[in-house]
């Protein structure tokens, strides 16, 4: 079997948002010689026609050769042309990394985690977003996701540009928001909170040990990553774990973030982190020191097949980010009883794409995510 085509689409999933507007995301197609056909979700927020074009790039590499010798492409692919990883070359390569699976469980019949040692579970968890600008906003969200029968969700810590440090009265406030959740939703409910990488060290330890009380599941992206020794010192400072890994790319993003302990549950995204493969090996560098993985996943339906593959089979795995089910866009949309997903049991990534919505969901690929200033004196500030 020879790699024929790489096809790239952009497209705004119906009812898809990441934070407050629809984003476009990018569907792969990778044809085969043999008629089968995979699919892969290159994409990284906000530039999905830089990754499309990062993608047509890798097909000189690939096109011709044995899909089903991923580990083999992916060498080639990530660590070709002398620089490696970063943003939009390991979303391009996960995205393909991803198609390569699907067309390779196609080919014997399987889904993709029986070709990587089987399942481990017979559901998997998933938690959804809530999103809002009020308190009221997020205590009707948390409530309408607990009568839609999750038992976890994720929440923004702000959703406006901090100070280094803020004034009492605003650390207070925030906090509070988390407490009106709690609250509503009760003890037997998982609040993950996302400080988005928005707070200073200073702030993220001030915030944190207010929110203590409502015991939130975890705190995601604390601080920007990237000094670990920070986002280590703050991990010291409480007892709730720390999260991080949307924006680590590769096992080699991850090294420091599990040898300096900075956090405990990692959150690799199958979109970004190398592929399939790669988030599989992610995680078993963090089962080795107690980590656990809660796959980070914002994105569009094929990611979330993606990622399924891996948590079926992962014995580390926490809990799957999920934002997109597949309504309008596969045939068979996944289905969410109890918080759970059922073990995917198709061949591949287990899904079949609805070409007739699909060709009415197509667009130009252009749209970007939101850019902050700060309103005391209109300098930059951290989305
Ligand atoms: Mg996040």
């Amino acid at each position: 079997m020879k790699i024929t085509k790489l096809e790239v689409l952009h497209y705004v999933a119906p009812n898809m948002k990441i934070a407050y507007k629809p984003l476009s995301w990018n569907l792969l197609k990778v044809s085969t010689d043999e008629g089968i056909v995979g699919y892969g979700e290159p994409i990284l927020e906000g530039r999905a026609r830089t990754v499309a074009t990062a993608v047509h790039e890798l097909g000189d590499y690939i096109i011709g050769k044995d899909p089903r010798d991923i580990e083999r492409l992916w060498q080639d692919m990530y660590k070709g042309s002398f620089y490696r990883g970063g943003p939009i070359l390991a979303s391009a390569v996960s995205g393909v990394e991803q198609a390569l699976w699907d067309i390779t469980g196609k080919w014997y019949g399987v889904p993709v985690y029986k070709l990587l040692g089987g399942a481990v579970r017979d559901k998997i968890r998933v938690y959804s977003w809530v999103f809002g600008e009020k308190d009221e906003d997020y205590v009707e969200g948390a409530l309408d996701r607990q009568r839609k029968g999750f038992n976890a969700m994720k929440m923004l810590a702000c959703h406006e540009p901090l100070r280094y440090i803020e004034t009492p009265a605003k650390v207070g406030e925030l906090a509070d928001r988390v407490g009106k959740v709690r609250q509503a939703v009760g003890k037997d409910f998982d609040i993950a909170i996302d400080l988005h990488g928005r707070f200073s060290p200073a702030m993220a330890k001030l915030y944190i040990k207010e929110v203590e009380q409502y015991s939130p599941m975890f705190i995601e992206e604390a601080i920007l990553p990237g000094n670990h020794d920070v986002m280590a010192d703050i991990a010291r400072s409480t007892h709730i774990p720390l999260a991080t890994g949307e924006r680590l790319f590769g096992r080699w993003g991850y090294r420091d973030v599990i040898e300096k302990r900075a956090a405990t549950i990692l959150q690799p995204d199958v979109c970004h982190c190398g592929g399939i493969l790669e988030l599989k090996k992610i995680a078993a560098m963090g089962e080795v020191n107690y980590c656990a993985v809660a796959p980070h996943n914002p994105m569009g339906p094929v990611a979330f097949a993606a990622s399924l593959q891996c948590d079926a089979g992962t014995i580390n795995f926490l809990i799957q980010e999920q934002s997109h089910m597949g309504e309008g866009v596969l045939k068979e949309p996944f289905v969410q009883k109890d918080g759970f997903v059922d073990v995917p049991t198709k061949p591949g990534l287990g899904i079949e794409i609805d070409e007739e919505k699909f060709s009415h969901l197509l667009d130009d690929g252009s749209g970007h995510l939101d850019h902050w200033y700060d309103p005391d004196d209109g300098s930059f500030s951290t989305w």
